[in-house]
């Protein structure tokens, strides 16, 4: 069967953005960072002379990704809640210079508000919602859209939304997105601080068991069932991936929660072992002894691990299924047996007070973790925290990345805590973590090891210090870049 050329675009946006086809939650981070599209690799895996640009990653242009979609019929656009008007200009710059390609939207925004999304602008022709990767192709090989599941459109000037797509059981059936990654991307443009350089991150499975509440993806796109590929078909895929990218560190898959079916992940693990593959996973604090102790036995290096809060309040509101005993005492095995933790703190839930910032804080330095990243609370359409926040009226303002792209502080507690209190405790948290001995020491020893460690280090403290300083003062304001190059043209 013949199939449109399609072309698979992480557009251009805000300088340094990290877009949704694979970051959590998307915006510029404070050292430069970017996960791989692999919600746009997928797709594009599973359709033959597909096409994918990262152009943020590959820091492409506008003007050079309207050239190089020269030719492709259909052009399928990952867009996020902030970045969404940014990428529908782009849409209306591609419908300006192609007319007849097809543009479709995908991704957790549009999933959610379809209707909103298609009547925001006339370029784009349809939006595939929850998971999109068999809508696409069905898309690809010219089905009427009356006949595809998942997809709403407009139709004679109304939005029509077909019945939604099934959720994918049989994820072996899935192809590697690792064809397309070595076709069309560029391993070495890929970063993310406490991973070790050039990585490569990948899914065995989606949807999380878990329910917090401000998690975008399980509530959206995923679902709350993790479905897998099976421990064979990923041991295979690691094989190969090993052969591909001979140069890559470290793998990193990037599954909501690898470790929610712990028999599983002992298994690849094994074979990961045998393979002397280098890798690590998204895990909840939770992890009982005997696996770690499996995993770091098998090549597993890092954890990335959602603390969230040091307030189990907090952590009750949000629904996080943690006790704070728990995860002393699964930080306290990990590093005993040698793995290093990325822990994650996010500030701003509800429930917090200034107090309990306190206690986030003071927390991150007794768990002593190798690194964090601070967030601010942020609800996207489709979470309960996005409902919960328009019910009781926390939003402060829309928009959820300030002019630079960079996270801004959206939610506040009325009398309790204000946005701007948020936003600065932010900065105050990294320095307290970061402006002790030992994570400074932690640093030094690093760089002294290794002189490509050495250099890396320095750039991203540069980044860290300008990004803290960043924080601390409005922004001139700095168009994403759909705008900039409109106004340039
Ligand atoms: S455990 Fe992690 S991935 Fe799962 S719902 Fe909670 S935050 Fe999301």
């Amino acid at each position: 069967m013949t199939t449109m050329r399609t072309l698979f675009l992480n557009p251009p946006s805000f300088a340094g953005f990290d877009g949704g086809a694979g970051a959590r939650y998307q915006a510029t981070r404070e050292i430069k960072s970017f996960w791989f599209p692999t919600w746009l690799a997928q797709p594009a895996a599973m359709i033959p002379n597909s096409k994918l640009i990262d152009a943020p990653a590959d820091d492409i242009p506008l003007a050079q990704v309207v050239q190089m979609a020269r030719g492709f019929d259909l052009c399928v656009i990952h867009t996020s809640t902030p970045s969404f008007d940014n990428d529908a200009k782009v849409a209306e710059r591609l419908k300006q210079e192609y007319p007849k390609m097809l543009i479709g939207f995908v991704g957790a925004h549009v999933a959610v508000l379809p209707e909103e999304s298609l009547t925001a602008s006339k370029a784009i022709d349809f939006v595939g919602r929850e998971e999109f990767d068999y809508t696409l192709l069905e898309v690809a090989q010219g089905r009427p859209f009356g006949e595809i599941d998942g997809i709403s459109y407009r139709l004679n000037g109304a939005v029509v939304h077909n019945k939604d797509r099934a959720l994918i059981d049989d994820m072996d059936s899935l192809p590697s997105v690792l064809d397309v990654y070595k076709r069309d991307l560029a391993v070495e443009n890929y970063y993310i601080g406490y991973l070790q350089h050039p990585y490569v991150s990948l899914y065995t499975g989606r949807g999380c068991p878990a329910r917090c509440t401000f998690c975008l993806w399980p509530q959206t796109v995923g679902g709350h069932v993790y479905r897998t590929k099976s421990a064979e078909a990923v041991i295979a895929e690691m094989a190969k991936a090993k052969e591909y990218f001979p140069q890559v560190k470290e793998f990193f898959f990037d599954d909501d929660t690898f470790t929610a079916d712990l028999p599983r992940a002992a298994a690849i693990a094994k074979g990961l072992g045998k393979l002397g593959i280098t890798w690590s996973c998204n895990s909840r604090a939770n992890v009982p002894y005997e696996y770690l102790k499996t995993f770091k036995e098998n090549g597993l290096r890092l954890l990335l691990v959602g603390y969230e809060s040091g307030n189990q309040q907090v952590l009750n509101n949000i629904k996080k299924g943690i006790r704070l005993d728990i995860a002393r005492e699964f930080t306290k095995n990990c590093r005993k047996l040698g793995i290093v933790i990325h822990g994650t703190f996010i500030l701003g839930l509800p429930g917090e007070t200034k107090e309990t910032i306190a206690q986030t804080s003071k927390f991150a330095c007794e768990l002593d973790v190798e690194t964090i990243q601070v967030s601010l609370a942020a609800a996207y359409p489709g979470t309960e925290l996005y409902r919960q926040s328009t019910q009781n009226g926390w939003f402060k303002k829309d928009e959820m990345v300030r002019n630079d792209g960079t996270q801004a502080a959206t939610i506040e507690y009325p009398g309790i805590l204000s946005a701007r209190e948020i936003n600065d405790s932010v900065a105050r948290m990294y320095s307290k973590f970061y402006f002790r001995p030992r994570p400074i020491g932690r640093m030094l020893v690093s760089m002294a090891k290794d002189p490509l460690e050495r250099k890396r280090r320095l750039r991203e403290g540069a980044e860290f210090l300008r990004y803290l300083w960043g924080r601390q003062k409005p922004k001139a304001a700095q168009p994403a870049v759909a705008e900039r190059e409109q106004v340039l043209a």
